[in-house]
């Protein structure tokens, strides 16, 4: 059986949205069904971290919309994202909403969709590789391991002020059997370390810091949470992914602080 057989759903009617994960930035490491959906698009919008030559699978006509939101620099507000979501199904477009990594991982996904559900539209939502698992993939390492780490957290360095709901206790994320995976992490790491540290993590902690996980410029960084601060100064190169907890030790072989760059396993 050919394996394009696998997603045996019907082809949507016109009027329907795919909030679709772009995976980590390699253009082979998004789904089929992903692919599927973007050469049915009439309409993609798409941001920063999904990667542009994903649109090439597009069909010819079909409409792009950028509505990046770089830190600091929101294109377009989250409420226009979704108005244009809901205004371009209702216009009996199919439409992808392009997300990189994962929509459901620090994506915004939960507005669009309920977004979706009061406007009545039909949606599915295709799941990508999130940053985490690229960064650990390229690093070679588990994110939980037996007897090591009974747990992956994902957390958000990046707190926007005013944000609504409860601020995390961070100092309650120094669980000596997690492994903490930071998305937007690398400003405020020094401040992360600080306060693992006053959790009661070990100085020696190991981390590591993906740049650019699963593109040919990735780079490899590993340091301990004393040496966080010192280490995040110098990184320019993001997106980066920080892992941080006694799993990243066999990463060791790199001497602390260095960076290395990794050939991709599969190039071309
Ligand atoms: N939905 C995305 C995350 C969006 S938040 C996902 O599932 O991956 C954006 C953050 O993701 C960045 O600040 C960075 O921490 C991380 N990230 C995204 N792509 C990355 C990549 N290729 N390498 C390292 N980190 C990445």
């Amino acid at each position: 059986m050919s394996p394009l057989m696998f997603n045996r759903k019907p082809s949507p009617a016109a009027g329907y949205v795919w909030l679709v994960g772009a995976g980590p930035g390699a253009v082979d490491l998004i789904t089929m069904r992903g692919r599927k959906a973007l050469s049915q698009a009439d309409v993609v919008l798409h941001d920063d971290l999904a990667n542009p030559e994903l649109l090439q699978i597009c069909p010819a006509g079909c409409e792009f919309l950028y509505v990046g939101k770089r830190a600091g620099q929101h294109s377009a507000p989250q409420d226009e994202i979704n108005r244009l979501l809901v205004a371009h199904a209702r216009a009996g477009r199919r439409v992808v909403r392009l997300k990189g990594g994962d929509p459901t991982v620090f994506g915004r996904l939960g507005e669009e969709l309920q977004a979706l559900r009061s406007a009545g539209i039909a949606f599915e939502v295709v799941p990508g590789v999130t940053a985490a698992c690229a960064a650990a993939a390229a690093a070679g390492v588990s994110l939980t391991q037996r007897g090591l780490a009974s747990a992956a957290v994902f957390v958000t360095g990046h707190e926007c002020a005013g944000k609504a709901g409860p601020a995390l206790d961070r100092e309650a994320l120094a669980q000596p059997g997690a492994t903490l995976c930071v998305y937007m992490g690398t400003r405020s790491l020094g401040a992360l370390a600080a306060q693992l540290l006053a959790g009661g993590h070990a100085p020696d902690t190991p981390l590591l810091i993906v740049s650019h996980a699963s593109l040919p410029s990735q780079t490899i960084r590993t340091g301990t949470l004393e040496s966080a601060g010192e280490l995040a100064c110098d990184i320019t190169d993001t997106p980066a992914l920080i892992i941080i907890g006694a799993v990243t030790a066999p990463n060791r072989a790199i001497s602390p602080g260095q960076s290395r760059l990794q050939e991709p396993a599969h190039a071309g």
